[in-house]
C-alpha cells in the first residue's frame, strides 16, 4: 500500500524551478556554470567557513575529505557504529580501517568516553545523528591530545548548533549531503567545507580527475569525477534561501510531536541536550524493542510511513567485527523515524500520534496477554 503520509519529502517551489530552467536554457548543464560557485560560496557563508567544495554526493564529499587528509592504508578512523553505512564505507575506500564507537545513551551520537585510540588512529568522523550535534568540546579535546583530524559529517544536521555555534565549523573538514530527503536538497549532491585553503584546493583537484588547474589534461594525482552539476547547484541556490524556514518547520514539527507524545508510556522522545540545537532531520522516537517492527507495520497499514533506525555498522557483513556496542545496538533495535517532511501539517501529526497511540495500546495489551 502506498503511504499517504511519507517519512520525508522535499519542498520544491517556483524559485527552484526558475533556477533549474535558467540553467537548462543557458546550456550549462554539466559541472561548469555560475550556480556552482554561487552555491558553494553561499553555503560556506551560511555555515560559517571560508571555502566550500561541492561534490556529487555526501558520500563522495566524505571520500574527498579522507583522501585530501592523506588517510589511507594502515590508518584507523573512529566512526560511530550507529550511523548511515557510507561513513564506514568511505574509510574502507581509502584502505583504512573503521573503528566503531558506541553511542551516547542520552543524545545517540558517538560517546566520547567510549573512544579508544592507538598509534594507528588518525581521525575521528563525528556524525551529528538525526539532526542532533555531537559533544564537540569533548571530541575536539580528545583529537587535540592525540593529534587526530576531526571530520564532521553534517549530512543530517544542516544548521544544527553546538553551544550556539553551527555544526560544520569545528572539524578540519565538514561534509554535507543534499540528497532528496535531507534538510535542503540538490537531488543528489554534497559539499566539503573548510577554512584551510590548501585542503580546499586539494579537494577541488581530486573531484576533477586530479587535473592540474593550470595545465589542462595534466594529472599530478589520481582523482575522481565527483563534481556537482550546474543543474543541481541551481536547485541548491534556491533551497538555501529558505533553509532557515525549513529548519524552523522541522523544529515546529518536533515540538508538536513532543507535546503530544511526551506523556505516552512506552515512548522516548528525541533528545535536545542543554548545549544543543537539534534540527530534527527525522523526528525519531524509541519504543520497546519487542514491539518496534510491529509498530512500523501497523502504522504502514494506516498509510503512515516510518523507518527503523540504522543497523549498527559493526554488525553489517562487510564491516563485521566481534565488538559489542550495547548502546548502539539497543538504540538501533528500539528506534523509529516518524514522518518529518517540512510540509507535514498539524492535522497529519495528530493522525500519526493517534495511530501510534492505538498501535502501542494494542501491542502492550497483546504482550500482556502473552504473559498470562
Ligand atoms: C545521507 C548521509 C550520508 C550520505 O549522503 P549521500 O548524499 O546519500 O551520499 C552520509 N552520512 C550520513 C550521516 C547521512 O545521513
Amino acid at each position: 500500500m502506498k503511504c499517504k503520509i511519507p517519512v520525508a519529502q522535499p519542498e520544491i517551489g517556483d524559485e527552484e524551478l526558475e533556477n533549474v530552467t535558467a540553467a537548462v536554457k543557458s546550456g550549462w548543464v554539466s559541472s561548469k556554470g555560475p550556480f556552482i560557485e554561487e552555491f558553494e560560496k553561499n553555503f560556506a557563508n551560511y555555515i560559517g567557513t571560508k571555502y566550500g567544495v561541492s561534490a556529487s554526493s555526501g558520500t563522495t564529499a566524505l571520500h574527498l575529505a579522507l583522501v585530501a587528509l592523506g588517510i589511507g592504508k594502515g590508518d584507523k578512523v573512529l566512526v560511530p557504529s550507529l550511523d548511515f553505512i557510507s561513513v564506514a564505507n568511505v574509510v574502507t575506500y581509502v584502505g583504512a580501517e573503521p573503528v566503531f564507537v558506541d553511542s551516547h545513551p542520552d543524545y545517540w551520537c558517538m560517546d566520547p568516553s567510549k573512544i579508544s585510540i592507538d598509534t594507528q588512529t588518525k581521525a575521528i568522523i563525528a556524525v551529528h545523528l538525526y539532526g542532533h550535534p555531537c559533544d564537540m568540546d569533548k571530541i575536539m579535546a580528545i583529537a587535540k591530545d592525540h593529534k587526530l583530524h576531526v571530520i564532521e559529517d553534517c549530512a543530517e544536521a544542516h544548521g544544527a548548533e553546538y553551544r550556539g555555534r553551527k555544526t560544520g565549523t569545528f572539524g578540519i573538514i565538514s561534509c554535507f549531503s543534499f540528497y532528496g530527503n535531507k534538510i535542503i536538497t540538490t537531488g543528489e549532491g554534497g559539499m566539503c567545507l573548510t577554512n584551510n585553503a590548501e585542503l580546499a584546493q586539494k579537494m577541488m583537484i581530486l573531484r576533477d580527475h586530479g587535473m592540474n588547474p593550470q595545465k589542462r589534461y595534466w594529472h599530478d594525482v589520481i582523482g575522481f569525477n565527483y563534481r556537482m552539476t550546474n543543474l543541481q547547484a541551481a536547485l541548491g541556490v534556491a533551497q538555501l534561501k529558505k533553509i532557515d524556514i525549513l529548519i524552523n518547520k522541522k523544529r515546529r514539527i518536533a515540538f508538536e510531536y513532543n507535546s503530544l507524545l511526551k506523556d505516552l508510556p512506552g515512548i522516548t522522545i528525541p533528545p535536545e541536550m542543554s548545549w544543543a540545537k537539534n534540527v530534527y532531520w527525522l523526528y525519531s522516537i524509541l519504543v520497546n524493542a519487542s514491539i518496534r517492527n510491529k509498530v512500523i507495520e501497523q502504522l504502514e497499514k494506516q498509510g503512515i510511513e516510518s523507518r527503523p533506525f540504522f543497523y549498527p555498522s559493526h554488525i553489517m557483513p562487510p564491516h563485521k567485527d566481534n565488538s559489542s556496542l550495547p548502546v548502539a545496538e539497543e538504540l538501533s533495535a528500539r528506534g523509529i523515524n516518524l514522518p518529518s517532511g517540512p510540509a507535514l501539517s498539524e492535522n497529519e501529526i495528530e493522525i500519526v500520534v493517534k495511530s501510534l497511540r492505538d498501535v502501542l495500546q494494542c501491542s502492550i495489551k497483546s504482550a500482556g496477554n502473552g504473559l498470562m
